[in-house]
């Protein structure tokens, strides 16, 4: 006898139409495909202007788009604009990653996330940006909320790690051949990087773990 279909963990929107924040294609992918096996289409809302430099954000930029195109999902990028998000973590250029920028850096986003939502008519954002080990759930859940006070849009907060997502970001991956990104996005992020790079260079050379790097 077949067991009982296991339940989800992860609940549906708490409105109709959902704005998916996407910080790049291969955080979104996984979280998409799920959303699409449930019968949503999100339009999928691209901004980042957090990422330096400009070339890297175009990187990433495009690779969304193409993400969205294939699945023939609609896809909005928002305003890159560097100095405003630097003007929002300013004083915080020296903090470490999961600390008080980053909040600060993910409540721009949301804020603009919600506001776009509310713009274009749907009802609900939620945000790739928690896909990410790298992330804390706790600073994206508090952007977020915030957001929905702000703006009454509503915030559907997930952790989009479970129900065998990670796994399937790792597949989905290597299958669509996304480029990959080495860091978080700003250029304060970039330090860690640069200090392993040469810590590896120096010392002992590790196989590369497959399916997620720095990246978002
Ligand atoms: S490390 Fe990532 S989340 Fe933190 S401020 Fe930089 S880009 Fe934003």
């Amino acid at each position: 006898m077949g067991k009982e279909a296991k339940k989800s963990r992860l609940t549906m929107p708490p409105a109709e139409g959902v704005l998916l924040h996407a910080c790049c294609a291969p955080c979104s992918a996984a979280i998409v495909e799920w959303q699409m096996a449930h019968e949503i289409r999100p339009v999928i809302y691209y901004y980042n202007p957090n990422i330096y430099p400009r070339e890297e954000y175009e990187k990433r930029r495009d690779e969304s788009r193409r993400h969205a195109e294939k699945l023939g999902l609609e896809w909005i990028e928002g305003e890159y604009d560097h100095e405003k998000w630097k003007a929002a973590v300013a004083g915080h250029e020296g903090d470490p990653e999961r600390g008080d920028r980053c909040q600060l850096c993910f409540n721009m986003r949301m804020i603009a996330s919600a506001e776009m939502a509310k713009k274009t008519g749907r009802g609900c954002i939620a945000t790739t940006l928690a896909s990410s080990r790298w992330k804390r759930q706790d600073q994206i859940d508090k952007a977020g909320e915030m957001a929905q006070k702000l703006t009454g849009v509503e915030y559907w907060g997930q952790n989009w790690r479970i129900e065998g997502l990670t796994e399937r970001r790792a597949a989905l991956l290597r299958e669509n051949g996304f480029y990959n990104q080495l860091y978080c996005g700003c250029e304060y992020s970039m330090r860690g990087v640069e200090e392993k790079g040469k810590k590896d260079n120096e010392g002992k050379k590790e196989g590369e773990k497959e399916g997620e790097k720095e990246g978002e």
